[in-house]
């Protein structure tokens, strides 16, 4: 069993099918061995420069000047960025047409989770920027993409995205953040955004921030928001940095974790910006950021477990207690001999291999939906749009349950802040919150995925988990085990999604009711299936790794496989069972 990240970046890219994808003409110049060479070298550079600052940057965090509104991260910082710049790492999973590596974005993915689990706050820096890129590629004048996507790419300037205002969280609509036509045709906009992660800092020497506001006369709601690009520095004659705009930070938040990124209330005052994008259509626009960002931070669920299940291993093979069940007597050996441990590693490990492949199968289908003919784009889009919820969403849950787990492997000692336990907890804990909260995940996958197609797309799916589940019958005991949990679980999320969709036309109350546990259904499903089909593949290419494979689908479908028709009560339960 191995647990070097390029290993397993490397194994997550046969099994999600890497290689079909660079047979496709769109990736011909992107060859196999390339692609493990330098995740290979980001693991070592991640390991070498990025994480040496992960302890100080949860300890000493970010600091923040009232007198001049600067924000100072903590040391190491900028030295790490610098290299990271330096080194062209930003630019790998963008098309060469732009300047990018040229790399599908399941290989970002990848850098991006062993980034994540160096410096999660630092990696978030990178994540917007890189998400920043893909909305104003799509969206921005050829003007604004010359001007700023060549630097964003680069990561010599960053990226960051303004939504949340302090009556306008979850309610996007409610935003009230004005932007005003000027005679040249930018806009003036005023207002205040609240929460804007890298909003200020002293990594680059200028910022450009996507802005929704209102223009006047739009109607209310969502339809009346429009996008803004906004830099920090207003753009001199020759496109270089020139004098401030009117974008202040007002102060950081002290937040639970996510010690190394700034979280700042930003203030426009007369701030001058550009329009991207339709007037009304910033939603739309937004969304080609929200979406990529999403997955990056259900990404952040598996990045932060995987280093938190790293140190609860190594922690549990040093620790001694106790002896083992048929031990020599008086001689203490090491916690992972005992049962009850093991159980918690197991476990820590299972949920880490399905969330991974939850997050790549993801990523590889978001490179699917950008390439070859319309029919099987649009099969391809379907998937990242029914899988994006259930990557943020239940791969976030998740991460909280590792990391939780981890911090009990260690004992008393996981509550104590000298090991890495604690912050490994803290730092997870954001994940389930931004970039729309878990509850507004599931509603999303509830009122909006499961009804597309009337219903088919998830309907297919769990179709398809009934005839992998016939391949996986005949691998022997162990096999036949998971098939028959499997199966058992499909049944009752068919009966759960049918169930659900009937109450959205009949009594929507009882639906959104039972939004979240259905995406923890339909996550943990998932999950299985995906361990599942990876069992089954390896077995089938008699590959290194498939015996590994079936004990972890056997120990997940024990585990979660198991308790999933149970929680079709709780699905169905109806909106009554709420007032209490
Ligand atoms: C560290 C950090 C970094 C952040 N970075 C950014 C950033 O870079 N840019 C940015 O724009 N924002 C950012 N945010 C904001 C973040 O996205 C919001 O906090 C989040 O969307 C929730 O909004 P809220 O805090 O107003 O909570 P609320 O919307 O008040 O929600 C409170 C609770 O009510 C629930 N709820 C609300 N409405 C509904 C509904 N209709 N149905 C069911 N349940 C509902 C929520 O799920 C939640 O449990 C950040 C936040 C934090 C803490």
């Amino acid at each position: 069993m191995t647990h070097d990240r390029a290993t397993l970046a490397s194994q997550a890219f046969d099994d999600v099918g890497l290689s079909e994808l660079l047979a496709t003409d769109r990736f011909s110049h992107v060859d196999r061995a390339d692609v493990d060479a330098a995740v290979a070298e980001f693991a070592r550079f991640a390991a070498e420069v990025v994480a040496p600052t992960d302890r100080d940057g949860d300890r000493i965090g970010c600091r923040f000047d009232p007198a001049t509104g600067q924000v100072t991260t903590p040391p190491g910082l900028v030295s790490a960025y610098r290299k990271l710049v330096e080194a062209g790492w930003t630019a790998v999973p963008f098309d060469l047409a732009v300047g990018g590596g040229g790399f599908p974005r399941v290989v970002g993915v990848a850098l991006q989770e062993i980034f994540a689990s160096a410096n999660l706050g630092l990696s978030l820096c990178a994540a917007l920027t890189q998400s920043a890129v893909e909305l104003l590629s799509r969206w921005g004048t050829a003007e604004q993409q010359q001007r700023y996507v060549p630097r964003l790419l680069t990561g010599e300037w960053n990226g960051t995205m303004w939504i949340t205002e302090p009556d306008a969280g979850s309610d996007v609509g409610a935003i009230r953040t004005t932007a005003t036509p000027r005679p040249d045709g930018t806009y003036a906009l005023n207002g205040t955004k609240i929460f804007i992660s890298w909003g200020e800092h002293d990594l680059t020497d200028n910022i450009v921030h996507l802005v929704l506001a209102r223009t006047p006369g739009s109607p209310p709601g969502t339809k009346g928001l429009s996008l803004f690009v906004v830099p920090k520095h207003h753009m001199g004659a020759t496109g270089r940095t020139g004098e401030a705009n009117g974008v202040r930070c007002a102060s950081i938040e002290h937040k639970l974790g996510l010690h190394s990124s700034p979280t700042a209330v930003m203030q426009l005052d007369d701030a001058v910006g550009e329009l991207v994008g339709p007037e009304g259509g910033g939603m739309r626009a937004m969304f080609t950021m929200m979406n990529p960002a999403r997955l990056s931070i259900g990404l952040q669920g598996l990045s932060v477990g995987e280093a938190a299940y790293a140190e609860a291993r190594a922690f549990a093979a040093e620790r001694h207690q106790g002896t083992r069940v048929g031990g020599e007597r008086g001689i203490s050996d090491p916690i992972d001999r005992h049962p009850d441990v093991r159980r918690m590693l197991a476990q820590m490990r299972a949920s880490l291999d399905a969330m991974r492949l939850v997050v790549y199968t993801t990523a590889l289908h978001t490179d699917l939906a950008a390439s070859g003919e319309q029919h099987d784009r649009d099969r391809a889009q379907d998937m990242v749009d029914l899988l994006t919820p259930i990557a943020k969403g239940w791969v976030t849950d998740l991460g909280v349950e590792v990391t939780s787990i981890g911090l009990q492997v260690h004992g008393g000692m996981g509550y104590i802040e000298e090991t890495s336990a604690p912050q490994r907890y803290r730092d997870a804990r954001i994940g389930p919150i931004y970039e729309g909260t878990n509850g507004i995940q599931a509603i999303d996958l509830v009122t909006r995925k499961l009804t597309r197609h009337d219903g088919d797309l998830v309907e297919g799916l769990l179709a398809e988990m009934e005839q992998d589940a016939k391949e996986l019958s005949v691998l022997g005991d162990a096999g036949a085990l998971t098939a028959t949990f499997l199966c058992q679980a499909v049944t009752a999320t068919r009966t759960a999604s049918d169930w659900l969709r009937e109450r959205q036309a009949t009594s929507p109350e009882d639906a959104l009711a039972g939004a979240t546990p259905y995406m923890g259904m339909l996550g943990d499903l998932v999950g299985g299936w995906l361990l599942a089909r990876r069992a089954v593949d390896r077995a089938a290419a008699e590959a290194a790794g498939a015996d590994e494979a079936l004990a972890v689908a056997r120990f997940y479908a024990l585990e979660r496989l198991a308790t999933v028709p149970g929680r079709l009560a709780t699905v169905t339960g109806g909106a009554d069972r709420l007032f209490v």
